[in-house]
């Protein structure tokens, strides 16, 4: 199977011609391959357009609402970002070839285990993972940061996680009930209050903990 052009015809089809035109974002989908972060015996559906089982009952997302998310973040070269939910690790890559340096958080041991050997195995050292709730935000140190996206359906924004948001940062989450949600995008104002705009419908799996479900 000819992975690099299933992964060239993702981006053209699945997100360029869904309006997915950050040059950035695009190049970072055609550099990280989707193939390398799904289960062995999935990977000839690696390039479909939709999420696919990872194990421990979680999914890799669909790579246009990656896209989407990654486009609503309005990421520059020089941000630091949080990521909840690290899942199989594919969008922490895609995050970390388009910002500085990528914060992530995983509840799940064994997703987080696996997610770390995938970092360390392809080289990617800006990369720092945490296993732990990430509804209450980074607590190892104080850090705030210029992205924040959360990819499991939340009822409402965490405070923790705005509470970490620099002022003209930018959070992107999914927000719903655990079956259906629509994508948020909120950005911190000068006076501390949010800013909300509204994206897409989507599907995730539930954001557990102590500000999540
Ligand atoms: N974007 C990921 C990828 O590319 O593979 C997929 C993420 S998956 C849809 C959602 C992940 O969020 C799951 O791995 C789940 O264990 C995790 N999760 C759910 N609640 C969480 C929480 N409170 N803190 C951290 N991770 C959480």
């Amino acid at each position: 199977m000819d992975f690099e052009e299933e992964n060239r015809m993702m981006v053209e089809y699945q997100l360029k011609r869904r309006g997915i035109s950050d040059e950035k974002v695009l190049n970072a989908f055609l550099k990280v391959k989707r193939h390398l972060f799904v289960p062995k015996n999935l990977e000839r559906s690696a390039y479909d357009d939709c999420p696919l089982p990872i194990g421990e009952g979680q999914t890799i997302s669909q790579p246009y609402i990656i896209g989407l998310m990654l486009q609503l973040l309005e990421l520059k070269e020089n941000d630091v970002v949080l990521e909840i939910g690290t899942g199989s690790g594919y969008q922490t890559v895609l995050l970390v070839e388009i910002a500085r340096f990528v914060y992530t958080i995983e509840r799940n041991e064994i997703l987080a285990q696996r997610a770390k050997s995938k970092f360390e195995e392809l080289g990617y050292k800006n990369i720092v993972l945490e296993v732990g709730d990430g509804t209450k935000g980074w607590t190892k140190e104080k850090v705030e940061f210029d992205g924040i996206i959360v990819s499991a359906a939340a009822p409402k924004v965490p405070d923790p996680l705005f509470s970490q948001l620099k002022v003209g940062g930018r959070m992107v989450i999914p927000i719903g009930s655990r079956t259906f949600q629509r994508l948020h995008k909120i950005t911190k104002l000068e006076d501390g209050n949010m800013k909300v705009e509204y994206s897409d419908g989507c599907m995730f799996v539930p954001l557990i903990g102590e500000y999540g479900w």
